[in-house]
């Protein structure tokens, strides 16, 4: 908690460490409210350091310091400094290597913000990223410092007979009553944010992996013992994970053990810790009766994102916090590959572009935009973003999409070869791919620096003379906080062009002798304004700009309603087919919500919508993912994004008139679809099974919109016969979500059925936090007194607080600003529990600008008491202060 104002750290003033530690042996004698925490350290100055003779400074945040011993002589308390974040030991030492042995105390239980040694029900964690190790004990706790860990646990065996850190396990033995000690041995040296101990009453599961070179790996999983059902699809993904990353990368695994644990208290979805990820349940735990198909998934997505870091992050770590993007957007990128690879292609790229379009572009154009290395920050936890993840993993896709898929690889090989057991920088990954194909990189490094979404205008000419069409394209960058002006960016454009027949046409430039075939090129964007001419097109073709979302921009096309559906009809690239009809649906939907507002009482939609839904209901289908996609309204948030004032009551009601209003023209073949792809079935996780479930709830969210007896009988009885939860769970939601009288009935039974598995009730609650009906805030109220609510517990607090607050738009944003009031509360609430958690939760209100004066004045409201709040903590401090500015 802060005094002053908590001050502001700046990438320009980075410096090398002044001091080294080769190595750290850590002895934990493990307490639930009082471990102590032995620690002994080989230090030595830095000879790459300017500042050789600088004091000693080591971070540390409410700890216990017991003693201090300097090469075996104690060192009293007037010889060293001690404040809230710092142990400083004023003289240097006068020898270049010595060692430091720091004896601490904390107190696990107490630590609500689950950063450092806490406590997850009765069992013992860590989380160290990015500055939880200095909760643990004095270090200097920065990613530059790399160190060989040896970790010994000592603790009773009742409460913890598992013990567990990084590397491999070296000794054990027993000591008296009743308590036994383990040793752990990690030979990689690691940054201290890597670090992490498990203790507690676990169960495991195990298997192993053949590596390329012939070594077996065993594989653990360690959950609570009534979990041990639900780890079967992560072991699976664990190893796709490993053979993926040997095939597509070459790298393999390093140690003799991989162990994951997964916690219930997490505030994160899960932490690639050297040899010992630690997951949030959420992302572990699945069984076809307790996990939806989009969990498996997801699950899959973190296994390997995680698995992943190992070679990108781990044995390449980042030089300082503002290169975060380095090891996190480059594994985004490569889980991504990976999901892409394991699944749909066309459906992975969809989804994440849906994310990055709706919350990463929000971010951008908000008040807390920053570049993908940001140059500044005052809470690193803050930093943890869509820009940095998502955004980060676009711009590492355009330099593959810029090299291709070998030039990518031959510089991802320089790259590891170059930099394997160093903490480096973004700049450092792009020289590796820069050198690696003779390619110069230099304007495209400004998507690191530059914040912002760029706009990208297209605009086509078609001369039938010469039967050439010539291509304008435009960028510019809005001015985004501390950076009014912007330079171009390199920017790939991937496009097509459509004949009238809907077949593409081989694309030919004008000083090109003759076209080579292709019928998708990538033109480089360099400047403000450039122009492509394109020849030998007997007809108009219609331009299908930024296949597959080659870059991360705003595309602006004058395309008429007729236009985007030729293109939902024919586009070849999957990526922009789709994007036509969410573009067509978009428009259609906003131009209803303009005339709500304007007070004109439309009676229906525009007919071209319908009328591509009924074709593409008549086709048939190989990707049932794909077409379920397809027939998806986009969201409200998608449709708010392209108004310039946000009046969320408008833009709920034309989507729900669409909705109904496809629901009523098509009723008979979304009913034939949804009888035509239903079964009862319960453990069939293939594409195939996985997209008929997609595609038969995407036509049930259509008819329950007709809320009729009928559809009511019709959700009821899926709800009823379900045995798998993606079935469940959606019939639930089209039952809360309606008229139906067995609402209540519905929502008891599934309370019952699943009240001793936390991750299904989270879900009973994040359905009732996202019902769009009127009286949901009263509702989600009365829910935070229901005895399974707990503010303590991150997944609840985002299942319940979260869900309501960023994806029930209409109830959040009531007039009389109660969801805002709502919102204020909790965040006051939780930042004395968990800043992280707290300072996370309060995005919605960030984006007060977006809306009309009325409600600015609610939302700025509940800003200004957050920011005045005694003992606001950095976090909250940080989001809450730029907010306002
Ligand atoms: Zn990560």
């Amino acid at each position: 908690m802060r005094e002053s104002t908590p001050k502001t750290v700046y990438l320009k003033d980075y410096q090398l460490p002044e001091y080294l530690i080769g190595s750290a042996e850590l002895t934990f004698v493990l307490d639930e409210q009082d471990t102590r925490v032995v620690s002994r350290l080989t230090m030595q100055k830095n000879r790459k350091s300017l500042n050789g003779n600088a004091p000693l400074v080591l971070d540390g945040e409410r700890i216990i310091l017991e003693s201090i011993k300097l090469n075996g002589q104690k060192v009293t308390a007037n010889r060293y400094e001690l404040t809230p974040e710092n142990l400083i030991l004023p003289g240097a030492p006068k020898v270049d290597v010595f060692t430091l042995e720091i004896e601490t105390r904390v107190n696990p239980k107490a630590n609500t913000a689950l950063e450092g040694l806490y406590l997850s029900r009765d069992m013992l964690c860590t989380q160290c990223e990015a500055e939880g190790f200095r909760k643990i004990t004095y270090f200097l706790d920065r990613p530059d410092v790399m160190t060989r860990f040896t970790t010994t646990l000592v603790g009773d065996k009742w409460s913890y007979p598992v013990m567990l850190s990084n590397g491999n396990p070296a000794a054990m033995g027993d000591l008296r009553k009743n308590r036994h000690w383990v040793k752990w041995e990690d030979p990689f040296p690691k940054p201290c944010y890597l670090f992490a101990l498990v203790a507690g009453r676990l169960d495991h599961i195990e298997d192993t992996h053949l590596t390329p070179s012939g070594r077996e790996v065993k594989l653990r999983i360690f959950v609570e013992r009534h979990d041990l059902d639900k780890c079967a699809h992560a072991m699976q993904s664990l190893k796709h994970a490993m053979r993926w990353d040997e095939e597509v990368y070459g790298r393999e695994y390093d140690l003799d053990l991989y162990m994951i644990v997964a916690v219930s208290h997490f505030n994160m979805g899960a932490m690639e810790n050297k040899g010992l990820n630690v997951f949030n349940t959420k992302y572990v735990l699945a069984r076809p009766d307790t996990a939806t198909d989009a969990d498996y998934e997801h699950i899959e997505g973190v296994i390997g994102h995680e698995y992943f870091h190992n070679w990108t992050g781990n044995r390449i770590t980042c030089r300082d916090w503002f290169q975060l993007s380095l090891k996190e957007g480059l594994t985004v990128f490569r889980d991504q590959e990976f999901g892409a690879d394991r699944s749909s292609r066309a459906v992975k790229r969809i989804e994440d572009v849906n994310v990055l379009r709706t919350r990463q572009f929000a971010e951008d154009a908000g008040p807390l935009a920053h570049p993908v290395r940001p140059d500044s920050y005052i809470e690193i936890n803050n930093f943890y973003t869509m820009t940095v993840y998502e955004k980060g993993a676009e711009v590492v896709r355009m330099i593959h999409t810029l090299l291709g898929k070998e030039g990518f690889r031959r510089g991802a090989d320089l790259y590891f070869d170059r930099h394997d057991g160093q903490a480096v920088t973004c700049d450092d990954f792009i020289k590796a791919m820069e050198d690696a194909n003779g390619a110069d990189l230099t304007q495209f490094r400004r998507w690191y620096s530059q914040a912002g979404t760029p706009e990208l205008t297209v605009i086509s000419d078609y001369d039938g003379k010469s039967q050439s069409l010539t291509l304008t394209v435009r960028q510019s960058c809005p001015p985004t906080p501390g950076q009014p002006t912007k330079e171009p960016l390199h920017i790939p454009l991937a496009l097509g062009l459509i004949a009238p027949d809907g077949s593409d046409y081989p694309l030919q430039l004008e000083n090109e002798a003759e076209a080579l075939g292709q019928t998708t090129r990538v033109l480089s964007v360099t400047q403000l304004e450039q122009r492509f001419r394109f020849v030998n097109l007997p007809q108009e073709p219609v331009v299908s700009a930024l296949r597959g979302f080659s870059a991360p921009v705003r595309l602006h096309q004058h395309q008429s309603y007729g236009e985007l559906a030729f293109l939902l009809a024919h586009d070849s690239d999957p990526f922009n087919r789709w994007d036509a009809g969410h573009s067509l649906a978009g428009q259609i939907i906003l131009h209803l919500a303009e005339q709500l507002i304007a007070g004109e009482r439309p009676e229906r939609a525009d007919r071209h919508l319908v009328e591509a839904y009924r074709k593409a209901l008549a086709q048939s289908w190989n990707d049932l993912s794909y077409l379920a996609l397809l027939l998806g309204l986009p969201s409200e948030d998608y449709v708010s994004a392209l108004m310039k004032i946000v009046d969320p009551d408008a833009v709920h009601a034309a989507r729900q008139m669409v909705m109904k209003e496809i629901a009523q023209m098509l009723e008979n073949e979304l009913s034939r679809l949804y009888e035509a792809n239903h079964r009862e079935e319960s453990d069939c996780f293939d594409a195939e099974a996985i997209g008929r479930r997609r595609l038969k709830n995407t036509c049930l969210g259509f008819l329950a919109a007709l809320d009729t007896v009928a559809t009511h009988q019709l959700c009821v009885r899926q709800f009823r016969a379900a045995r798998n939860m993606t079935d469940q769970i959606a019939a639930l939601s089209c039952i809360v979500n309606s008229g139906s009288a067995d609402k209540g009935a519905c929502l008891d039974a599934f309370y019952q059925q699943w009240r001793d598995e936390d991750l299904v009730i989270d879900k009973w609650f994040a359905i009732q936090a996202t019902c769009h009906l009127p009286g949901a805030l009263g509702n989600v109220r009365r829910l935070l007194d229901h005895p399974a609510f707990d503010l303590k517990t991150p997944n609840r607090v985002r299942s319940l607080i979260g869900a309501f607050c960023q994806s029930n738009l209409v109830n959040f944003h009531q007039s009389d600003g109660g969801g805002y009031r709502f919102l204020g509360d909790h965040v006051i609430a939780l930042n004395a529990i968990n800043p992280q958690v707290a300072s996370r939760m309060f995005g919605p209100l960030t984006q007060w600008r977006r809306y009309d004066d009325a409600r600015q004045k609610l939302m700025r409201e509940q800003l200004q008491r957050i920011a005045g709040t005694d003992g606001i903590s950095k976090d909250v401090y940080e989001v809450a202060s730029k907010s306002l500015a």
